[in-house]
């Protein structure tokens, strides 16, 4: 991994219930087969589109529907981060697609939460929660998730996302709830760019107006779009080989990551999905390197602008950059880094 294992990194856009190793899986349905766990849980590569690839995590949702199984995957995926030398990750998941089995949807938060909060304390890394509406939810449904965000802020529950289905359903049914996390200074970020053109990330500043855009790679079809991004200071959150397998684009090397970083782009670099992607962020920037010449300093700028985006206070975000830093031995990223 030429030094990459090692080093310490911050995963902003990671979600729970596309990350379940096949040891966790095993646990869960005994039994269970290495084969027949990569055919249902992971993508095995390549999926014709988003949808396809969003109906793959249905194996996963239809396990965790009880508090053991949350707090098994949940510590399933922390075990990943540590050995990935995550120091800070803000994982996300819907709580409402964690109803089936008689659980309230603040049953299912409190449980993520809480078990995260035990990690933070056991291990060698901060893990927040981000809470997700997904594109085919009510009116309804997206504010009584922005509610749990609200209620649960003070108990792990950093943000706000919008996922799912970008080309399926438009955003209309999420203004609401949007509105209501900007009322309330909850932090967002929203899938835009991905199924969708740039037309998506647009509208998606205008209408959501969130700090952070998950993938957002198709704002490089348009230039007023990545001045739009610049102007505004939002961050992409990139997931290069989720974007193969969801067919965005055909290979890394056709990846615009790199184009949007030469643009000065606040951009991070992210797995998706830890199993469904089949990746984890030392592999990533490995594929980086040997594709697009990347060194040290693109990997420390990425992540510094990562920390500069998380949804935590700047105390936190200061001892995050002191520990980053040390991590890369004094090495400057080649870029100014603002603050
Ligand atoms: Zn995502």
């Amino acid at each position: 991994m030429k030094g990459f294992a090692t080093l310490p990194k911050v995963e902003l856009h990671v979600h729970l219930d596309c990350s379940l190793s096949f040891e966790v899986v095993k646990r869960l349905l005994p039994g269970i087969d290495f084969a027949t766990y990569k055919k249902q849980f992971t993508s095995g590569g390549k999926c014709t589109n988003l949808k396809a690839y969003i109906e793959l995590a249905i194996s996963a949702i239809k396990l965790m529907q009880t508090k053991e199984s949350l707090i098994l995957v949940t510590n399933d995926l922390v075990m990943q981060l540590v050995d990935d030398q995550v120091i800070y990750a803000e994982v996300r998941f819907a709580p409402l697609q964690h109803l089936e089995q008689g659980l309230s949807p603040e049953e299912v938060v409190a449980t993520v939460c809480e078990e995260l909060a035990k990690a933070n304390q056991n291990h060698r890394i901060k893990a927040n929660l981000i809470v997700c509406t997904l594109r085919h939810y009510s009116e309804e449904e997206s504010m009584a998730t922005v509610k749990l965000a609200e209620a649960f802020r003070n108990q792990g529950v950093v943000g706000f996302d919008l996922a799912a289905d970008e080309a399926g359903y438009p955003i209309d049914a999420h203004r609401a709830a949007f509105a209501f996390a900007k009322e309330n200074n909850i932090p967002c970020t929203a899938h835009a760019g991905e199924a969708c053109g740039a037309e998506s990330v647009r509208e998606t500043l205008q209408v959501l107006r969130p700090q952070r855009i998950g993938h957002g790679v198709r704002s490089i079809e348009d230039k007023k779009v990545i001045q739009a991004l610049l102007t505004q200071d939002v961050h992409l959150e990139i997931c290069p080989s989720s974007n193969v397998v969801t067919s965005v684009v055909d290979t890394l090397k056709d990846h615009p990551v790199d184009q949007l970083y030469r643009q000065g782009v606040s951009l991070s670099i992210n797995t998706d999905g830890r199993a469904l992607v089949d990746v984890d962020l030392a592999h990533e920037y490995e594929q980086l390197m040997q594709i697009f010449g990347w060194e040290k300093a693109h990997f420390l700028q990425c992540n510094l602008e990562a920390i500069r985006h998380a949804f935590i206070s700047e105390l936190e975000k200061e001892g995050l950059r002191e520990q980053l830093l040390a991590g890369y031995g004094g090495l400057t990223s080649d870029k100014k880094v603002r603050k």
